[in-house]
């Protein structure tokens, strides 16, 4: 597994490429040392689920490690209902939903369903709204834009020149870590 790309950094990928090579540098610090307000909010809504205390009902899998051989990408799903042959993707606020984030529960998705599991539905639901908005399966385009995606994160060279733009690093969790800014973290 040692090549498979985190699920988890998909989003960061899409934020700002520059935050993959920064998430790889300080992966191995302190948590705590960068880890925002709205993240840290977002992990506490996700510790039920890591813990697999969601609930005890038969045909609902929570944090289930996954991983995908055709696209090298593992982590770990929020729900699965597998009577309902659902995939659903927990956030604590949903404000938008992001490029990111679809690109994320479609990499769930191709996961688990190269490990055999059926899905017929997707969605994300916000906690804070108790709301769920459903996200299409990915049609053979999607998945074709989701492998040059994996592509252009695998490939990122963290030499190359990115656009800055200031008020995306006032809400980067590795703002107070990043050499291509001084703005300050609205966080901090
Ligand atoms: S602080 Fe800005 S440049 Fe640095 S990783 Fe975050 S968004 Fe990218």
């Amino acid at each position: 597994m040692e090549n498979y790309l985190s699920i988890s950094t998909l989003n960061d990928f899409v934020f700002c490429p520059y935050s993959i090579y920064l998430h790889n540098v300080y992966m191995a610090a302190d948590e705590e040392l960068f880890h925002a307000a709205p993240q840290t909010q977002g992990k506490a809504s996700h510790r039920a689920i890591d813990a697999q205390t969601y609930s005890t009902k038969q045909d609902i899998i929570v944090g289930l490690p996954v991983f995908s051989n055709e696209f090298g990408i593992a982590g770990k799903i929020d729900i699965y209902k597998s009577e309902e042959k659902s995939l659903i993707e927990r956030k604590h606020q949903l404000n938008k939903i992001y490029k990111g984030q679809i690109y994320q529960l479609w990499a769930q998705y191709f996961c688990m369903t190269e490990m055999g599991y059926w899905i017929e539905k997707l969605s994300f639901y916000s906690i804070s709204a108790n709301k769920t908005y459903p996200v299409n399966i990915p049609s053979e385009d999607d998945k074709k834009e989701f492998a040059g995606f994996i592509l252009n994160l695998r490939n990122f060279d963290p030499e190359t020149e990115i656009p800055i733009n200031e008020n995306k690093c006032r809400h980067c969790v590795y703002c107070n870590l990043c050499d291509k800014t001084e703005v300050e973290n609205v966080y901090s």
